[in-house]
């Protein structure tokens, strides 16, 4: 019985589901709502209209944030916790997972930089994930009076290829070309990590310092889309901060405490259910298939406890190896829209979502 209870304290996979508000276009077209979120029970409805008769499916998640729930709230009760178990050295991952427009990229980024003249330490309202998390981070760190060390690396990966978005270069069409063709590789490190060669690791000293870079990370992926007719929406972006903590034992030895935060805005879930695998979209369908399929499969075997966990078979699980299972903690936050018009993607990331559960 003890080693079934180790086990169980060893899978910590968390799962959250937003529903976002009505945007103003669903507003303007009075799109019916088929989804009810029950944030007390936890649960989330969505209703079905077959052959006249309406139908309600149920799924029940970790926690539960309707369209009111703000970037705050959801911050406070889901991700606090997350952040404290990064600064006590153990690695962690955070992925936003749902069909484009339904707020991936507003719950992990949201806005990051507070207005000119907003009051100095404080985010933004609109600030998502990412910006809470550093200045959790910076928060702790700044007031533990310990030597420390905060690292960044951005990276997209497209197409099962891996793109640094913090390079320095100047982003020229001819540069950023090259650079496709030079994608970076993945490497063993012999440790049971991997490494990307070449990937530019940026060493901060305050929460201002990784918005600059975000900033910049950000408008570079924005940048590469419009030259190389690339769509964010089939591409994954990877934040990662790793933290060093020199600490003193009682007995006067030194200490290194070493934590990681992984926080990933995934490619649109769409690109699964029409992976249909047409004409020349077909390798990029497949491939970004292949990296959220995967997700998927060994976040399954981790929560079954299966003896074989696939990380090995696409480049996103690779590159979260270290971060997933074991004594880490992982927590997706699935987002979808309330409108009739998203149903079907809707159903299909909620049972996505709950399969990981
Ligand atoms: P995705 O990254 O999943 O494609 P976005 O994050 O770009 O979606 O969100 C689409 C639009 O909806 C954006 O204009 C965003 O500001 C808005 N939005 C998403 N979620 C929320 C929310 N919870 N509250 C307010 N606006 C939201
Ligand atoms: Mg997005």
């Amino acid at each position: 019985a003890s080693s079934r209870s180790e086990k169980e304290k060893a899978v910590n996979v968390q799962v959250l589901l937003r529903c976002r508000p009505f945007s103003e276009d669903e507003l303007r077209n009075n799109a019916p709502q088929v989804v009810t979120c029950n944030e007390f029970q936890k649960e989330v409805a969505v209703s079905q209209t077959i052959a006249g008769k309406q139908f309600d499916r149920v799924f029940t998640f970790d926690k539960v944030f309707g369209p009111s729930a703000k970037q705050k709230d959801l911050y406070e009760q889901a991700i606090t916790p997350i952040v404290n178990e990064v600064l006590e050295g153990f690695n962690c991952t955070i992925f936003a997972y749902g069909q484009t427009g339904t707020g991936k990229t507003y719950t992990m980024e949201g806005e990051c930089r507070r207005a000119k003249n907003g009051p100095k330490g404080q985010l933004p309202l609109h600030a998502g994930v990412i910006p809470r998390a550093v200045k959790q981070i910076f928060d702790a760190l700044e007031c533990q009076h310990t030597e420390y060390s905060v690292k960044v690396t951005f990276l997209e990966l497209y197409n099962e290829e891996i793109t640094d978005l913090l390079a320095p270069e100047e982003l020229s069409k001819i540069a950023l070309e090259e650079k496709q063709k030079k994608q970076l590789p993945l490497m063993e490190d012999g440790k049971g990590g991997v490494l990307v060669r070449g990937l530019e690791e940026e060493i901060v000293t305050s929460a201002d310092e990784i918005f600059s870079l975000l900033e910049r990370g950000s408008s570079k992926r924005r940048t590469a889309e419009t030259l190389l007719n690339k769509q964010s929406s089939r591409s994954h972006s990877l934040f990662s901060i790793t933290i060093h903590i020199k600490e003193a034992t009682p007995e006067g030895e030194e200490l290194i405490k070493c934590g990681k935060l992984n926080l990933v805005d995934l490619a649109g879930s769409e690109n699964i259910s029409r992976s249909g695998a047409r004409e020349g979209r077909a390798r990029e369908a497949g491939e970004i298939n292949k990296s959220l399929l995967t997700l998927g499969r060994v976040i399954t075997a981790l929560v079954e406890h299966l003896g074989h966990i696939p990380y090995r078979d696409s480049k996103l699980t690779r590159l979260l190896r270290d971060s997933l299972g074991g004594r880490t903690k992982t927590c997706i936050i699935a987002t979808v829209s309330p409108s009739v018009h998203c149903l079907e993607e809707t159903l299909s990331t909620l049972d996505y979502a709950h399969r990981a559960k």
